[in-house]
């Protein structure tokens, strides 16, 4: 039996290298990964303009004190440029956005002065005030956004100021996806006694999606052996990355570890964690293997601990791991000193301090706790039981 942290580190050591680029429109691009870095080619913006509406001036003739009337000679809208010089005694009505004509460098807000026919009278105001300056966003050049990160609608809408229509992202890593079990049956058809419907194929095949990864489903395979085999190898030459969910305890009807040891390898099926302790890693052929727990709640957090980081790294992304945070617990909570545990937590801010306490029930089984919960507690494998009060870790979810 190995730790998490072990398990962790074994797994992201066997994933090597990323998937190869792929050109997509910049409308499709959200919550891809970003392949090579994105270089501003010009200066943001690309010259001086106007902060907001008002009358363009040069410095010089904005008075120290009291007023000082200037005819305006021109009126320009956003996208109009200026073309000569503002010559001293002169304003030229301007829009937010609109460059600055040259020779003025103050831009006196509309607000603020008073329009009397074709003159203006503008009071004192600090030079350069109300221009936004060539540059100031971002300098031609600079690196705007790294290789390796998740594309939110802000990035998109920074590619887009620089011109880009496409950009180039990770392709995204092949899971194949299938449930084992002969008493799991598909949503949609008639359950009879003893049978129940496949939750993981939607949990997992869910999970997967919010990873990045495209998911190639396989459907519910029977406890037999030799069709296990073959849907196995069928699945590993597909994807490259291959995620099956029952089968892995030590039951009679077990096979998953059987059949990885017959037409792959095992890197380790015990960890030392709760829910989830039993779990199959290893390879088939060119394909990563994860053989999950078959108790939805054990299913899912596998995932989240071995398959998430795993397919992060697959798909290119920096960071592979989500942030966890510290929270008072609200109640006492057993612990089994040795094993990391998890339990589903609510996580809520009351009078400046975040708190938590549990769903309710913790079994392996009860997938409403991820349902109801919105993060987990992790606690530590050196912790014993927990008393109210105390400070344990979170992991919003
Ligand atoms: P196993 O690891 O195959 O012994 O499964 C452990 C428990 O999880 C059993 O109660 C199974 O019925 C249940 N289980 C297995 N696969 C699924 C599934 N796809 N959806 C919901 N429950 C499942
Ligand atoms: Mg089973």
């Amino acid at each position: 039996m190995i730790s998490v942290q072990d398990g962790q580190n074994r797994v992201l050591a066997r994933i090597l290298g990323p998937t190869p680029a792929e050109i997509v429109a910049l409308p499709r691009a959200l919550g891809r990964v970003l392949f090579d870095d994105l270089r501003a080619p010009f200066d943001v913006p690309p010259s001086d303009n106007s902060a907001v509406d008002g009358y363009a001036v040069a410095g010089a003739d904005t008075p120290s004190h009291g007023t000082r009337e200037l005819l305006v000679i021109a009126d320009l809208p956003a996208g109009a440029v200026f073309d000569g010089e503002l010559a001293p005694g002169r304003a030229v009505r301007i829009m937010t956005g609109a460059p600055m004509p040259p020779g003025a460098d103050t831009v006196h807000p509309q607000e603020t002065v008073e329009r009397l026919d074709d003159r203006v009278r503008v009071s004192a105001l600090a030079r350069g005030a109300n221009v936004r300056r060539r540059g100031e966003d971002i300098r031609a050049g600079t690196i705007v956004v790294e290789p390796g990160t998740l594309l939110r609608p802000q990035e998109l809408g920074l590619a887009a100021s620089l011109g880009l229509c496409q950009i180039a992202v990770h392709q995204r890593p092949r899971v194949a996806l299938l449930s084992t079990g002969d008493e799991v049956v598909e949503p949609g058809a008639v359950r009879r006694p003893g049978q129940i419907y496949d939750a993981n194929r939607f949990t997992l095949r869910g999970s997967i999606e919010q990873c990045g990864g495209a998911v190639l489903d396989l459907g519910i395979v029977p406890d037999a052996r030799d069709e296990l085999r073959a849907r196995l190898g069928e699945a590993s030459a597909a994807a490259d990355m291959v995620v099956t969910s029952g089968g892995v305890s030590v039951g009679a009807y077990d096979l998953i570890k059987e059949v990885l040891r017959e037409i792959g390898t095992i890197e380790f099926w015990q960890v030392a964690m709760q829910p989830g302790r039993p779990l199959a890693f290893g390879g088939i052929g060119d394909a990563h293997f994860f053989g999950l727990p078959g108790n939805p709640v054990a299913s899912i957090l596998a995932f989240m601990l071995f398959v998430r980081p795993a397919l992060y790294k697959l798909g290119g992304r920096r960071r592979l791991f989500h942030e966890v945070y510290e929270a008072r617990t609200l109640e006492p909570m057993t612990k089994k000193a040795g094993r990391r545990e998890f339990k589903r937590g609510v996580l809520q801010m009351r009078e400046g301090r975040w708190e938590v306490r549990t769903t309710g029930p913790q079994g392996s089984g009860i997938l409403s706790s991820m349902v109801h919960g919105n993060c987990l507690v992790i606690l530590e494998e050196t912790r014993g039981d927990v008393a109210s009060g105390e400070t344990v870790l979170v992991e919003p979810f």
